[in-house]
């Protein structure tokens, strides 16, 4: 496998009324050709920001003090917006959380696939025709001739996004970042859309960026997982390793947040992720962690590879 998608010590952060705030913190990860990497974490940990930076697709209070985005060997953050609109959509697709929102209510299925398909494909007519069909088809829109000239509110949640995915496959597009594509959709539905996923990525070669929360999905899906945390990569491991040997007490907190069928009582993380505008010292972890020692409280552990995994934690010192 060759890696396709880099990144390298990411910083980046937001302009609020009071001043500058870092909100992603030394965030590196890579992306092999064919590989789905799963990134978790809960809400407002920077599993979002941090990969909608690939797509430049921040804020315009966001700010990228440092890092890398290096796509086929290449800085993405050296490039112009104008560059960057040919591989926004083309060879990087993005497959929103909500599919009732991403397509133009205005406008046929057929006529969105095509503009894209013209857009970045450069076909037209028949040609661009044969390749939308080819795209519904490929995820499974029934009768896709016909829904071609349907709207989009004639289609269910989950034919929507499967449109969202035939988008991104009729541009041939190389990487697919997935966040949390299936959160909007009831649970048969979510499996559908996760199968599809799987099979297209496999026909095509596809490398996958997974954002979700749910840890049953990522034990599916992924080859390897980046957990997060208050905006930093706290542990980042293939995905059986992570499984079988969790070693960050954020990730073990994480796979024993499940339902008890006996007391039907679900186990939690007590207290709640900071927000960037709190400045914590130490681990961002230790004011929930129940193995938060002394240090911990003033220093942040720095990054340790540990059997395969990278774990930023004080109990691998
Ligand atoms: Fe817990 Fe300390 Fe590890 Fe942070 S560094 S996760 S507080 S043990």
């Amino acid at each position: 496998m060759s890696t396709i998608l880099e990144i390298k010590n990411l910083n980046l952060g937001f302009n609020l009324s009071d001043g500058f705030r870092q909100a992603v913190w030394d965030v590196s990860f890579s992306l092999e050709r064919g590989e789905t990497l799963a990134i978790v974490g809960e809400s407002g940990c920077g599993k979002t920001v941090s990969t909608m930076s690939i797509l430049q697709l921040l804020p315009e209070t966001a700010k990228i003090q440092s890092g890398e985005i290096c796509f086929d060997g290449e800085n993405l953050l050296n490039l112009s917006q104008k560059q960057m609109q040919k591989i926004r959509g083309k060879r990087i697709a993005l497959i929103p959380q909500d599919p009732m929102t991403s397509l133009n209510p205005l406008y046929t299925i057929g006529n969105q696939l095509l503009e894209v398909i013209e857009l970045h494909q450069g076909l037209k007519g028949k040609e661009a025709f044969d390749v939308a069909l080819n795209a519904l088809e490929k995820v499974k829109i029934p009768d896709a001739k016909e829904k071609m000239s349907a709207y989009p509110h004639e289609f269910s949640g989950g034919m929507k996004q499967r449109v969202i995915i035939a988008m991104a496959l009729a541009c041939h597009a190389e990487v697919i970042i997935a966040d949390e594509p299936t959160t909007a959709l009831d649970v048969t539905v979510q499996a559908q859309i996760m199968e599809i996923l799987r099979e297209i990525k496999k026909q095509e070669n596809l490398s996958v960026i997974l954002i979700t929360h749910d840890l049953g999905i990522v034990a599916q899906n992924a080859d390897k997982v980046a957990v997060m945390y208050a905006g930093r990569i706290v542990e980042y491991a293939p995905v059986k390793e992570l499984f079988k040997n969790p070693k960050h007490p954020y990730t073990k907190a994480l796979l024993n947040v499940i339902l008890d069928i006996n007391t039907e009582k679900v186990e939690t993380i007590d207290g709640q992720p900071p927000s960037i505008e709190n400045n914590i010292s130490g681990c961002p972890f230790h004011p929930r962690c129940a193995q938060c020692m002394e240090i911990c409280v003033k220093k942040n552990p720095p990054k340790r590879t540990i059997d395969g995994s990278v774990v930023c934690c004080h109990l691998y010192d």
